[in-house]
Formats: C-alpha cells, sequence, structure tokens
C-alpha cells in the first residue's frame, strides 16, 4: 500500500481518488522525484485507487501520439486485457475507416480487433439507419463515411432538391462546390435538415500543427443558412457513448473514459456520470485545469496513461517509469 502520507484519499461522486501531494521514494509510489514533474503539476495528479469493469480510450494524444505508443501505454492496455477488462477505443475522426485503427494500434504493438473500435464514421451510420434509414443524405466527408453509408444501404445525393440531411464532417476534400450543394438544399428548397459527425474545432497532427476539423464546416453551413446542426454523433454528445456500450453489460459509473480533450472526452464522461480521466499527453495543460469550474473538473488527472492502474499494482508488478 502507498503511505497514507503521500496521498489524500477523497471521494467525488463515489469515485475513490488518491491525491499526489509529492513522493521521494519512487519505488513505494511510482511518481517521485524522477518524474520529471514540477511540484505544481505533481500536486495537480489525482490517480484511481481502483480497477473498473471498462475502460473506453480515446487516441490521439492518450494512447498514441502521431505514430508512436505514448509511454506506458503498451503495457497498460496488456495488463487490463490479462486482467479481463473490457476495453474500446474511441475517436471523433470520420477520415478513417475502424479497421485503419485497429490495423494502427496492431501495427504501434497493440493488437486490436476491430469490434473495439468506435469513431465517427460508426456512429453516423448507425445513427441514420436508426432514426432516419430512408433519408437521402450528402455527406461532406471523405471517403470513409461514404464507404460505410454506402454499405449500410443510405441512399446519398449531390442533387440538393432530393437531399433530406446534411452531414457536416472533417473533411479534407471541402471545397464551394459542396458548400453551394449544403446551401441549396438547406435555404433555397427549405428542406434539409444539418447533422455532423463530430464538434471539434481542429485535429492536432505532428509537429504541434492541426488541421480544420468539421467545426469549421458546420460553421460554414451555419453562417450561410441561418440553420443550426441539430445533431452531433461524436463526443461529447451521448450517441457516441451509447454506440461504444452497445452490447456490453456495464454500467457508466463502473466504466472509466480516458482522453486528452476536455470539452469531448472529459465533458461526455462528467455528463455520463462515468469516472472521468483526463491524461497530460496531449492537448490539456495543468494550466487549462485551474481554470476550471468544478463541474468540469475530471476526477482523476495523470501525467501518463499507465497511472490508471492504481499504485498497489504499480508496486505488485514492480513497475517503475523507466522499466
Ligand atoms: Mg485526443
Amino acid at each position: 500500500m502507498v503511505p497514507a502520507a503521500l496521498m489524500g484519499i477523497t471521494r467525488d461522486r463515489g469515485v475513490r481518488k488518491e491525491t499526489f501531494v509529492g513522493a521521494s521514494d519512487s519505488s513505494v509510489m511510482p511518481m517521485g522525484e524522477d518524474s520529471g514533474l514540477q511540484a505544481t503539476e505533481a500536486s495537480s495528479i489525482t490517480v484511481p485507487s481502483r480497477l473498473y469493469d471498462a475502460y473506453i480510450f480515446d487516441m490521439d494524444g492518450t494512447i498514441y501520439l502521431g505514430d508512436e505508443l505514448l509511454p506506458g501505454a503498451k503495457r497498460l492496455i496488456e495488463e487490463l486485457r490479462t486482467r479481463g477488462k473490457t476495453i474500446r477505443f474511441v475517436s471523433n475522426n470520420p477520415t478513417k475507416d475502424p479497421v485503419m485503427y485497429a490495423e494502427k494500434l496492431t501495427r504501434l504493438g497493440l493488437p486490436t480487433p476491430v469490434k473495439e473500435i468506435v469513431n465517427t464514421v460508426i456512429t453516423m451510420t448507425r445513427w441514420l439507419q436508426a432514426n432516419h434509414p430512408d433519408a437521402v443524405v450528402f455527406p461532406i466527408s471523405e471517403a470513409p463515411l461514404i464507404r460505410a453509408l454506402a454499405e449500410a444501404g443510405i441512399r446519398m445525393s449531390n442533387n440538393p432538391a432530393e437531399i433530406d440531411i446534411v452531414i457536416a464532417s472533417y473533411d479534407r476534400t471541402f471545397v464551394y462546390e459542396k458548400l453551394q450543394i449544403a446551401f441549396d438544399a438547406i435555404w433555397f428548397h427549405k428542406h434539409a435538415r444539418l447533422v455532423a459527425t463530430n464538434p471539434d474545432p481542429f485535429c492536432p497532427i505532428a509537429g504541434g500543427r492541426g488541421e480544420p476539423d468539421a467545426a469549421a464546416i458546420i460553421a460554414a453551413i451555419e453562417a450561410c443558412t441561418g440553420i443550426k446542426c441539430e445533431t452531433i454523433t461524436g463526443k461529447p454528445d451521448p450517441i457516441m457513448l451509447h454506440a461504444t456500450l452497445e452490447g456490453l453489460d456495464v454500467e457508466p459509473s463502473n466504466c472509466a473514459m480516458v482522453g486528452d480533450r476536455l470539452s469531448t472526452d472529459i465533458r461526455m464522461a462528467l455528463d455520463a456520470g462515468m469516472p472521468a480521466v483526463l491524461v497530460l499527453t496531449g492537448e490539456t495543460t495543468i494550466d487549462d485545469l485551474k481554470r476550471l469550474p468544478p463541474r468540469d473538473t475530471p476526477d482523476f488527472v495523470l501525467d501518463r496513461i499507465d497511472r490508471l492502474l492504481p499504485s498497489d499494482i504499480w508496486k505488485e508488478l514492480g513497475w517503475s517509469e523507466q522499466s
């Protein structure tokens, strides 16, 4: 067990956490002077003190960054699998097929079946099948979503007169002609409605850069038509969560949501009553956290993903930050 002096045990929304307040013996508490954390950072780290039945992981900035697994990701996932935990990987990014994510994780050293992947290609397709199976849609998207819609039997058209639903998404082939079709379908024919795959303003890419994401496409259509996007099938909307937990017999309170973005990963978890775990390996900084009101604050804050395992398990496994 970790000495009580090293941490305060607190309860928040029924979530047991260990608050790291400074450790000098990294063999006892795997967060010590060698962690590279400044004192102010270390005091913000709060780790779970128990395991959950299921774990939902964001991928970019959480499991990997670009083409490299983040420190501790491989051994964490392997350990959770060994312990029989249910794992799902989620992404708001609709520019890849689920199988592409499974292949990427596998190539990076985490063999992953495609059934463990849920992204907005899946959530949008299922949402249309469940709610608008007969609608004619105009996807402003890249090939993976178009492929999935075709496979699901969803009718697509670029004729504004017959479009029922315009789908805005992260589309790096976006051109004025697509905006015109959306405008005509919504504003001129006064018929089509607007939905979107995901709400992200930009997608982080290597080198600290980013690419304009679906929020930019939504905004372009809203700006010229004067209507509001009705439904967004990505995080933080519960549509994403329901698609992820479908077929699993797990309570949200026993399923940890782990991610690096406050507005999507953490928002979805908090709204659903799931343990909300923020990792500081992606978009969010310690300074961002300091500005948050309590209702937006994650239950746990990790400096590295494998901190998701309670410290007594670190000790049992003989883990250190260097191992
Ligand atoms: Mg992320």
